[in-house]
């Protein structure tokens, strides 16, 4: 298969519906980072999304609906608490769980009795889902476990030759995935923190939950997808907390003949000039590290054996999002429990 790239225009829109209608997939940029997309009626096109993704067949999918789209087609259960979030968030990088009402594939939810739903912020997401004007599923447009792609190129890298069509909407300005938020219960609770912090939430709606599963307990795990190692570049990882033992760890890794690379926050870049490595800066400001983690991590794989990450020292707000997909990024494994 022929894998194009096509900026957006009436004619690409055009194309990329058809395809969404015969059952095809088709990338498309968001805010957040470029997804896979799907008809979510479609038993076929949603499977298909799993196994071009090789996506474990546990972690359910989100539906992106464009913002005039009448949601009472597809949810009933809608607390206040949910509508007020929706005025305050959307469009934009929050993803809110409901009841399911069965409406679309049963493949979408994996067997969870929610169903996810998203509203993009993207002007090209945003005319891509009124061209369509269904709900489309669309995980982030990796490869399983590799990295998030923040660009077309990136989507290319991953599915060249596996889709027909990537949609080039530029580079993603928000760089990590949505707040996945759950309004199931009496509280929003927080599922996979994003750019949209608890503390924002919390303003609109007094109390906002985070959710920590119980595996011990041998409950249904809300969010799948938040145990498994992701967002991973294919090179040996290793994160620390501490500048100094990265330094002496970076060091010998060099003596051992790895190529390393280091990858920290503007404030720590000055401590490995010299020493050898090259330094991936992340910026400064915690929305500059969001949009450029990803991209990043995909450089230091094409550039390095050894990867050494540096926890940024702000560990609040958007960085609770991004240390949890640098985290796992630099992961050894999936929570032991959930593998397969
Ligand atoms: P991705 O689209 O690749 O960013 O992954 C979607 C994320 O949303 C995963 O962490 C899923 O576990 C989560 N998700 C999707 N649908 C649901 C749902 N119905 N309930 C809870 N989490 C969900
Ligand atoms: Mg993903």
């Amino acid at each position: 298969m022929n894998t194009q790239i096509k900026k957006i225009t009436p004619e690409s829109l055009q194309e990329a519906k058809n395809i969404i209608f015969e059952g095809g997939v088709v990338a498309i940029p968001t805010e957040t980072v470029y997804g896979l997309g799907g008809n979510a009626f479609d038993d076929f096109a949603v499977k298909r999304i799993f196994e071009v993704k090789g996506r474990p067949n546990d972690n359910p999918l989100i539906a992106h609906v464009h913002t005039d789209y009448d949601l009472s087609k597809i949810i009933d259960y809608d607390p206040p608490y949910a509508k007020k979030l929706r005025e305050a968030f959307l469009p934009g990088p929050l993803t809110l769980v409901y009841p399911s009402t069965g409406k679309v594939s049963p493949f979408v939810s994996c067997g969870l009795d929610t169903l996810a739903v998203r509203v993009p912020s993207h002007t090209g997401a945003q005319a891509f889902l009124r061209e369509v004007a269904i709900p489309i599923v669309a995980p982030s447009a990796n490869l399983s476990r590799h990295v998030s792609p923040t660009s077309a190129r990136h989507v290319f890298d991953d599915f060249n030759g596996k889709i027909p069509l990537i949609l080039d909407g530029g580079d993603c300005t928000g760089g990590i995935e949505s707040t996945v938020c759950d309004c199931t219960g009496d509280i929003p609770v927080i599922l996979r923190p994003g750019l949209v912090t608890k503390e924002m939430i919390e303003k609109v709606v007094g109390a906002c939950g985070e959710y920590v599963p119980d595996l011990a307990s041998g409950e249904k795990v809300k969010s799948p997808g938040v145990l498994y190692k992701h967002y991973s570049p294919r090179c040996k990882t290793l994160l620390f907390t501490d500048g100094n033992a990265a330094k002496e760890r970076a060091a010998a890794e060099r003596t051992a003949g790895a190529r390393v690379a280091v990858l920290c926050e503007n404030a720590s870049v000055s401590a490995f000039v010299g020493t050898g490595v090259t330094v991936l800066d992340l910026g400064k400001t915690q929305t500059e590290m969001a949009a450029k983690l990803y991209g990043l991590l995909r450089e230091a794989e094409t550039i390095c054996d050894t990867l050494i990450a540096v926890e940024p020292k702000e560990k609040d707000g958007v960085m609770t999002g991004v240390l949890n997909r640098l985290r796992k990024a630099c992961a050894s494994e999936d929570i032991p429990h959930t593998r397969k």
